[in-house]
């Protein structure tokens, strides 16, 4: 059995700003609420969340006698986050400024395992959002915060800039965390009014065919479909969040950003060829959108 404790020295040592395990177990009112979305055809262009489904919402179904899921999340707040005055065009998400999350984020989930003791690669299942896993369902069990009505995990410390990752794992802790059970979006409702293109639903849930960020980032073009100045991703019901804005910026270095957007206008973007963009960005998550 492995001490809670213990794994919280590793976790903070290699540079998670917050973090939590619970049970692996079956989450099906989450499971529930994923597939009602489903049904309702909110996965646009998004066909990989239709398989899978039982997998995502149960942790034993990805390793074989897992136990625990430890989850930790690492902010990527910067000077951008927030937008910048007359930056209005040409906008690049502030996640896509560092090097791309899910190498960082693997790196930083080995280190913790190998702290465990888990040598064996195969013992324990890394997860950094290519593995089809319910990672928001699993960071509020974890009490790392409530999911917002912009439909990420928002922490009351370090608000809603943050990347998430797993760790499934055969072994029990001597502690498990509680969920997060506060809402702190109670009489706010900031990122619907600012959404640009009303993507965002009632029920704390995203249409993702609006939404620029799937439009930009996951499909294959977005042509024909207002951006409102954003070339990938988009951190507007992000930036409007009042959590947000106390929140501190990164303290990972991994999270420093390698560039300045501001340098760059639309124009820039649209001209790009695929091997200027290796060159200029390719430990960027920028690169998903020129391996296309
Ligand atoms: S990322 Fe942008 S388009 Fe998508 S829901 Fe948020 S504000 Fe709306
Ligand atoms: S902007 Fe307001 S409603 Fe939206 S996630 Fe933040 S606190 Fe919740």
């Amino acid at each position: 059995m492995f001490k809670y404790e213990f794994l919280s020295s590793l976790m903070s040592s290699v540079g998670f700003d917050a973090w939590g395990v619970v049970r692996a177990v079956e989450l099906s009112d989450a499971k529930a609420r994923f597939e009602g979305w489903l049904a309702e055809g909110n996965a646009f262009g998004l066909d990989y969340l239709h398989r899978n489904v039982e997998k995502r919402f149960d942790a034993r179904l990805l390793l074989e006698g897992a136990k625990s899921v430890v989850v930790g999340a690492v902010s990527y707040k910067n000077a951008l986050s927030l937008g910048s005055e007359g930056y209005v065009e040409g906008r690049v998400a502030s996640y896509a400024h560092s090097v791309d999350y899910h190498s960082s984020l693997k790196a930083m989930l080995r280190k913790v395992a190998e702290g465990l003791g888990i040598a064996d690669p195969k013992a324990v299942k890394l997860c950094v959002d290519s593995v089809p896993l319910a990672e928001k369902s699993l960071a509020r069990l974890a009490g790392i915060g409530w999911v917002g009505r912009n439909s990420l995990i928002v922490s009351p410390q370090l608000g809603s800039f943050m990347v998430l990752g797993e760790i499934i794992l055969r072994e029990e802790f001597d502690h498990y965390s509680s969920p997060y059970e506060g809402d702190g979006c109670v009489g706010c409702g900031r990122c619907l009014l600012r959404c640009p293109t009303g993507a965002i639903g009632p029920q704390r849930s995203i249409n993702t065919a609006l939404c620029i960020a799937n439009r930009t980032i996951e499909q294959a073009s977005a042509e024909g479909f207002d951006t409102h100045g954003w070339v990938f991703g988009c951190d507007e019901c992000q930036s409007c969040c009042p959590h947000n804005a106390s929140a501190p910026l990164y303290r990972n270095p991994r999270f420093e950003p390698l560039y300045d957007p501001r340098n760059y206008d639309s124009e820039f973007w649209a001209k790009l060829t695929p091997t200027e963009a290796e060159s200029a960005f390719g430990t960027t998550p920028l690169m998903r959108k020129f391996k296309k």
